[in-house]
């Protein structure tokens, strides 16, 4: 198995799919859910709970505009301390330069709030599934409150959250206050509940930079069909390619059947295959359901896929169930992987600008 893993992958490249909406299946329990999850539930602990944490007797993180000073667990921040500000998102940015060029879109797959919003949103749909009128109402009423908590929350962080709540009824908040709230809860009531995989799609300045900061070596989620291709249903007992003498296609047959099997209104049916000569992918389409972006991972690399690893775990289900080796979806960048571990500019430029950045942030506090 850990042989498998090494293997190189030739990814098919064919045009990019369009994306379309759907509601994925319940995801498949995989390592990516899990990892997602225990990220997803430490980061939501992070965003609701930290305006209730006090420390030195005012609230830890408080960005209060109006006496123009920043609280940040008991270190001050004034106007004059702009700088340090401006450091702190250097740095953010340079580290997510770095997180992109060596693993992928991992930030949008597992930590974006736009992400991890939409899980939660799409959880409570498809626990009030098919929709009937009261289910309706219950999913609406569910996605408002934790809309507007959202709202309150993110308030909570320029305003002292305490004394917030305190004027709710009556409500005597402040015109900017009231402005802010309803309009955080009105984007996560519409980017999760409804927009959600567009506006990583159409939305995201990110999306659109992660081209630049990625190349062939970074290691992204991507189909091997080399394995997987002819697809097909599969007679019970018929072992993987792994275990027959057909093995892994060469790279060239791979990707015209991959292409043929994506594009059958311009390759035109494929040809009937020998039990024998089918590939590993079973052709289930669980990958497919169960992927946020609604993306074949079959038809290529995708550039809006988020690299979150849904359709993995699917796939690995699957593999399982059918007693193949897992990892027919995988991890892995198009070249082979020694190479991913060189250091090349991409990984160079925003590891020495952060290792300066620090050193710069870490002398300045000492002198
Ligand atoms: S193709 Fe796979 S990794 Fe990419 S967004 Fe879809 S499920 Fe996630
Ligand atoms: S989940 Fe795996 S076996 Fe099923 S269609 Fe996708 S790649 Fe093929």
């Amino acid at each position: 198995m850990s042989s498998l893993r090494n293997l190189p992958l030739q990814l098919v490249l064919v045009e990019e799919s369009a994306s379309g909406q759907n509601l994925p299946t319940p995801p498949a329990q995989g390592s990516n859910q899990r990892w997602q999850r225990r990220l997803a539930g430490a980061l939501l602990l992070l965003f609701y709970g930290l305006p209730w944490l006090d420390w030195n007797g005012r609230q830890a993180v408080l960005l209060d505009l109006p006496a123009r000073r920043f609280d940040f667990f008991g270190l001050t921040l004034l106007p004059g301390d702009f700088g340090w500000l401006v450091w702190a998102a250097v740095v953010a940015i340079a580290g997510l330069c770095l997180l992109t060029a060596s693993a992928g879109r991992v930030w949008c797959g597992f930590g974006c709030p736009q992400t991890i919003m939409s899980g939660i949103y799409r959880a409570i749909e498809r626990r009030t599934a098919p929709g009937t009128p009261p289910q309706l109402v219950a999913r609406h009423i569910i996605w408002a409150a934790i809309a507007i908590w959202t709202g309150v929350t993110f308030v909570g962080f320029f305003s002292p959250i305490r004394a917030l709540l305190a004027h709710t009824w009556p409500l005597s908040w402040s015109s900017w206050e009231i402005f802010w709230a309803s309009f955080y809860a009105l984007a996560t009531w519409g980017n999760a509940g409804f927009l959600r995989g567009q506006v990583c799609t159409y939305l995201c300045p990110y999306a659109r930079m992660e081209r630049l900061l990625c190349d062939h070596v970074t290691p992204r989620v991507g189909y091997d069909p080399r394995r997987g291709e002819p697809r097909g249903p599969h007679q019970p007992g018929l072992p993987s390619v792994l275990e027959r003498a057909r093995g892994l296609l060469d790279p060239t047959t791979a990707r015209d059947y991959a292409f043929r099997a994506t594009h059958a209104e311009l390759a035109g049916p494929m040809p009937r295959f020998s039990p024998e000569h089918l590939g590993d992918c079973v052709d289930c389409r669980q990958c497919v359901q169960a992927c946020p972006q609604g993306l074949d991972i079959r038809a290529g690399r995708d550039a809006h896929c988020t690299d979150c690893g849904a359709c993995i775990d699917a796939c690995n289900t699957r593999m399982a169930r059918l007693q193949f080796p897992t990892g027919l979806i995988r991890r892995v960048g198009s070249s082979d992987v020694a190479r991913m571990r060189r250091m090349r500019p991409r990984i160079a430029i925003p590891t020495a600008a952060l290792i300066l950045l620090l050193l710069g942030g870490a002398l300045a506090l000492l002198f």
